[in-house]
């Protein structure tokens, strides 16, 4: 590091001064998918398995993978609760699938020892699309992400199904999904949502090479 001195001031700015490093959580799931989803929008993107690695970062993305398997390891990592007070004091967080439901504040349908981040007003239905459908496809329209819908896959996704009067959908089932999960229960459900500094969605930008979803979120950051 360079640090020039000019009447005292330290003048040199290091690049961790001002480009943000995004931390995404690395114990289980899909997580290189992100770190090269946001290093190819430009932005620094570092594993993070520790307390002290989540203390360098200025934001996090919880990947998919299995939200049960991923609480347990939570805890086992000691980051259950360096990572919710983080986000209670507002660190910018995403959370694609399994992210999305360790960001909610409450589970239907999960494992009753199954832990809460907190941080999205919302309750989610976990595998929510049932068996037939536990994966499919389908092009949303996202509210801020410009040039058209986003391709979005679902695998073994859920939804949400209660709101808090401060959380943005961003984005429901449309009522036409192949496979019948835009029918019935599952047309119109929130699947993108945003509250302050949290974003979540029920799909996998990072499988895609659709980067809209991870610039937007860098763009939080600004
Ligand atoms: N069904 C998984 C869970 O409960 C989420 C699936 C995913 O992240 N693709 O965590």
């Amino acid at each position: 590091m360079c640090v020039c001195a000019s009447r005292g001031v330290r003048a040199a700015v290091t690049l961790d001064d001002v480009v943000p490093v995004i931390g995404v959580l690395a114990l289980q799931g899909d997580v290189r998918e992100h770190l090269s989803a946001l290093a190819s929008c430009g932005a620094r993107a570092v594993p993070v398995r520790r307390p002290s690695e989540l203390a360098a970062v200025d934001a996090v993305v919880l990947p998919g993978g299995e939200s049960t398997t991923m609480s347990r390891l939570l805890g086992t990592f000691d980051l259950l609760d360096p990572l919710r007070e983080r986000i209670a004091a507002g660190m910018p967080t995403y959370g694609s699938c399994a992210g999305m439901i360790l960001l909610a504040r409450e589970v239907l349908d999960g494992r009753p020892d199954q832990q809460q981040l907190g941080g999205l007003d919302v309750v989610v239905r976990r595998n929510a699309f049932g068996r037939q459908v536990d994966s499919f496809e389908t092009d949303l329209d996202v509210d801020g992400i410009p040039d058209g819908p986003v391709r979005a896959v679902f695998i073994r996704a859920p939804w949400v199904e209660k709101a808090g009067d401060d959380v943005q959908v961003l984005a429901t089932v449309p009522d036409r999904t192949v496979g019948g999960a835009g029918t019935g229960e599952a047309a119109g459900r929130p699947v993108a949502v945003r509250q302050g500094a949290v974003l979540a969605t029920a799909f996998h930008p990072e499988l895609t090479g659709d980067l809209r979803i991870h610039a937007m979120f860098v763009s939080m950051l600004a």
